[in-house]
């Protein structure tokens, strides 16, 4: 099956992550090949690389007073680790709403040295929520959950704990007012259209000293997940380990780029703009229907859109696949009738209008 030419979008690249980078970065990339990549970590090259991405990120965020930008390899998944080990001094809570939320909360509960934390569990599709407790010194939440493709404001609920927000793939995409969070993390391959393998924090000074007064307090904290080591890398622009290099470098030139076109309030118009289009498309439509019920859930960088019986999503994913439109399908554990599409600042929103016109177009001629 041929979509026609004049219906699809200029760039087929919908993936929830790793997610579409533009081309003019992969070309800045490659005219800095020879000097940069396969350089040493460890020099004025590389480093003055790190130092472009960290003041980047900390002049799109607004960073607060005392804030820092603090960056460490492994990723997400990793960083979950540099929390249990370098953030909690005994017992969390957690509001878990599909799989990446409950891993970090899974991390926590198999930690031998910490309490078991307070869980409370939303439906995939909708959202639980963090609620003051006594005795709990810090909590997490999910800002974007991408496997369902719900967002949720960034909102301190107590007076003292720290509060975690996992980040990764709203930061960049969605409106946030940092003072509400102490630990904001993410990972540069979502909105930061860059290549995975690193994580970014961004530290309040509350953070700071409560990964110092851990480490002090002599817990056995792995070298790799220490995160008082990271912060002493960061403020040198290094890391621990040998970084990636491109990673580091597209990340630098996304946030440039998006910081040129008028950082994070237009980064969140941009896909306000996107969400818009594919949200009322399905609202429209006669066998599309946004999975997330609640529109104040609706996320602007990840939408999840259900089909009727009559419409075989598995199949309609494929066909896009054969005509250049990739990554549509599901989050692979949530098992529904649905498409899965980023939205983030890297994509144009006319690829969004064109994309929801292949989909039509497809169903017609299924
Ligand atoms: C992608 C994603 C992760 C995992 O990130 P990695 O860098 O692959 O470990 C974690 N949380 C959320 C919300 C994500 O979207």
């Amino acid at each position: 099956m041929r979509i026609p030419a004049e219906l699809l979008p200029a760039d087929g690249r919908f993936c929830c992550g790793p997610s579409k980078i533009r081309p003019a970065a992969v070309e800045s990339l490659s005219d800095v090949a020879q000097s940069f990549l396969g350089t040493s970590h460890r020099q004025k090259t590389v480093k003055d690389q790190v130092a472009r991405l960290r003041q980047g990120i900390s002049s799109f965020f607004g960073l607060p007073e005392g804030y820092e930008v603090i960056i460490g390899n492994g990723g997400t998944t990793a960083f979950w680790e540099v929390a249990t080990f370098s953030l909690i001094r005994d017992k969390a809570q957690f509001a878990t709403f599909g799989e990446f939320g409950a891993k970090f909360a899974k991390a926590v509960k198999d930690a031998p040295f910490l309490s078991a934390p307070t869980v409370h569990k939303g439906e995939p599709g909708s959202a639980s929520f963090l609620v003051a407790e006594e005795g709990v010194d810090a909590y997490g939440i999910t800002q974007n959950e991408t496997s369902t493709g719900v967002a949720v404001p960034v909102e301190r609920v107590a007076a003292d704990g720290l509060m975690l927000h996992d980040a990764t793939s709203a930061a960049g995409g969605l409106a946030v007012d940092l003072t509400q969070s102490d630990v904001y993390y993410f990972a540069p391959q979502k909105c930061f259209a860059s290549d995975g393998g690193l994580w970014i924090a961004l530290l309040s000074p509350a953070a700071i000293a409560r990964a110092e007064e851990i480490k002090a307090s002599g817990r056995y904290i792995p070298a790799f997940l220490d995160l008082v080591t990271a912060i002493e890398n960061s403020r040198l622009e290094q890391t621990l380990n040998t970084p990636a290099l491109a990673t580091i470098f597209l990340a630098a030139e996304q946030t440039d780029w998006m910081n040129a076109q008028g950082g994070l309030s237009w980064a969140a118009n941009r896909t306000a703009e996107s969400a818009g289009i594919i949200y009322q498309w399905a609202e429209k439509s006669e066998v599309a229907t946004p999975f997330v019920t609640d529109p104040a859930l609706r996320s602007n960088v990840v939408a999840t859109i259900d089909f009727a019986d009559s419409v075989d999503a598995a199949k309609l994913a494929k066909v896009l696949r054969e005509n250049g439109i990739v990554d549509t399908e599901p989050y692979r554990k949530l098992g529904r009738n649905q498409l899965r599409i980023a939205l983030y600042p890297a994509i144009e929103p006319s690829d969004v209008q064109a994309l929801t016109a292949s989909i039509d177009w497809v169903i017609e001629h299924l």
